[in-house]
């Protein structure tokens, strides 16, 4: 489990430098050393996948502070987890320390097994916190910013390899009087019975999010139009059949599908169509796949 964690160390003491990878690795972590801040910068800059830094404060050239200052002016390495170890004791150095934003303070010398579980704790705090900046609370989906980062990136992808794939816009039908009727806990459970049904009956190589109030957008990658309308009606033809909690509430739900590269690369065209495509859905009556095509605007 640990193993796909990445620990960059930065000590200019060689010494140090060995022990700490050989504790590391011994616990499972991949680590990766540098003997001081300029190398370690270059090396943050070419990789991205860094997931702690334990770093030393007295080191020649760049001292351990310049260092995690220069960290914070980059978004890019602002947020990756970082704990200094060193000699300096003095609570006043400690207190510098943490007005930096650093997850831990630790002095040597230091027992390896307490480095080790600080280290973990400290990654496993992060996991836990970007997990949650993700996750749309609810139904346990990608959030609205979420969704949108990963199709974003999904549309980068397919454009490089020239792949195709689908963006879905679902919409559940009613979902007012579903609320008014039953009350928003049954209208909640609806949400997520929709959710588990999307994630069990999608791949999970697939994104889906939800994107608002009662509306979901997936992607469903390498898929075109076609095909992924025939997987969005066998989608809706299960829903329809649910009976969902105990007022077996019946729901339907109206869906839009744009296709990349077909109908744009762009995650807001992309969107806009599929939403588009999606109110051409309710306008004919609801419970129904409508893919965008050009013109159909006309029938809004
Ligand atoms: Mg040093």
């Amino acid at each position: 489990m640990e193993g796909r964690y990445r620990i960059l160390v930065v000590d200019d003491d060689r010494g140090m430098l060995m022990l700490l990878r050989q504790k590391l690795r011994k616990a499972g972590f991949e680590v990766v050393i540098s003997h001081n801040s300029m190398d370690a910068l270059r090396i943050l800059s070419e990789e991205d996948n860094i997931d702690l830094i334990i770093c030393d404060i007295m080191m020649p050239e760049m001292d351990g502070y310049e260092f995690r200052r220069r960290l914070l002016d980059n978004p890019h390495s602002r947020d990756i987890p970082f704990i200094f170890l060193t000699a300096r004791a003095d609570p006043a150095d400690q207190v510098k320390g943490f007005r930096m934003r650093v997850d831990d303070y630790i002095t040597k010398p230091f027992q390896p097994d307490v480095l080790l579980a600080r280290a973990r704790s400290v990654i496993e705090r992060h996991e836990a916190y970007r997990e949650m900046m993700i996750t749309d609370s609810l139904t346990g989906l990608l959030n609205r910013k979420a969704i949108e980062e990963r199709i974003g990136i999904e549309l980068k992808r397919i454009q490089r390899y020239n792949e195709v794939c689908s963006i879905v816009f679902i919409d559940i039908d009613d979902f007012k009087h579903v609320n008014d009727t039953y009350g928003h806990e049954a209208g909640d459970g609806v949400l997520v019975e929709l959710a588990g049904l999307l994630r069990r009956e999608l791949r999970n190589t697939d994104y889906i999010g939800r994107y608002g109030g009662e509306e979901f957008l997936v992607c469903l990658v390498n898929t075109g139009k076609a095909v992924a309308v025939k997987v969005v009606e066998r989608l809706l033809s299960v829903f329809r059949e649910m009976a969902i909690g105990e007022d077996a509430i019946r729901c339907t739900f109206s869906a839009g599908i744009a296709s990349a590269p077909e109908d744009g690369m762009e995650f807001d065209v992309l969107c806009r169509k599929a939403d588009e495509a999606m109110y051409i859905s309710k306008k004919e009556g609801k419970n129904r796949v409508t893919p965008w095509q050009e013109g159909g605007e006309g029938h809004l």
